[in-house]
């Protein structure tokens, strides 16, 4: 049995990106740790919030019950505060996780590492998918996380295939899929970047396919972010198979050419 660690920016960004080898992890026996940046504090605001209940309460327990779902064996909080996508003026907040500096929030994530000894540790690619503050900082913080730790884990960076998610939406646009149309993943991100990687800079292309149907449940607890969630769970389960059962890795150190394969 192995441990491995995902880190992740806010509570549902799991569900877009590494549900499926979380839940693969899991059903292997390994152990699997997930440690949120953030409470995804300026996400979808639901109607039906508590009297006294924050959307970061929220977030949080949707969190919770998704990685219980999804068979987490522990879920930690660097505690920052969601910084919002790029230009916002939630990015200057004092308690924002972009202000945070570097090494102080790669000293939280190293402790946590200390603690749980992941054989395996998993960031965000340079631009986190496509340039949100809080994902790009990630990705700083676990290579300075890792670089902190001894014995050092294997680092794997979460990232998007852009030649698949190309010819992903340009399939769904021929089938008439009206959620295709108007997006591009050669435009440019919030960061002036194309989305993801290119397959030619890809590592590890993972097989989560007999996980989809317990993904869509796990991506079904984060409820209150209905517009990131809703169209992904409206399609039907062979449409969600073709864009969630492989997931994609960068192997920090790696220059070898995209393999079918596993962390372990
Ligand atoms: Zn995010």
């Amino acid at each position: 049995m192995s441990t491995i660690m995902f880190v992740h920016a806010h509570p549902d960004d799991e569900v877009t990106l590494t549900a499926g080898s979380m839940i693969r992890a899991a059903e292997e026996g390994h152990r699997v740790v997930v440690v949120f940046a953030t409470h995804g504090e300026h996400g979808e605001v639901p109607a039906d919030l508590r009297p006294g209940e924050s959307l970061a309460d929220r977030r949080r327990a949707e969190a919770t019950r998704a990685a219980e779902l999804a068979g987490v064996a522990g879920v930690h909080w660097l505690g920052y505060c969601d910084s919002g996508m790029a230009g916002w003026e939630q990015n200057d907040h004092a308690e924002a996780f972009v202000q945070a500096p570097a090494a102080e929030a790669a000293a939280r994530l190293a402790a946590l590492i200390a603690d749980e000894r992941p054989d395996v540790l998993v960031g965000y690619d340079w631009h986190g998918n496509y340039g949100h503050p809080d994902h790009v900082r990630v990705h700083q913080v676990v290579r300075r996380a890792a670089e902190l730790t001894d014995p050092r884990p294997r680092l794997f960076e979460a990232t998007m295939n852009r030649d698949r998610v190309r010819e992903q939406f340009r399939a769904a646009l021929a089938a008439g899929t009206p959620e295709a149309e108007g997006f591009d993943p050669d435009r440019p991100m919030d960061d002036g970047n194309p989305l993801g990687t290119p397959e030619a800079e890809i590592n590890l292309q993972v097989d989560v396919s007999q996980q989809v149907v317990r993904r869509r449940e796990v991506m079904a607890c984060h409820a209150s972010q209905v517009t990131d969630i809703e169209s992904w769970l409206a399609l039907p389960l062979e449409s969600y198979a073709a864009v969630f059962a492989t997931e994609h890795y960068l192997e920090v150190g790696s220059s070898d050419s995209m393999r079918s394969g596993w962390f372990f």
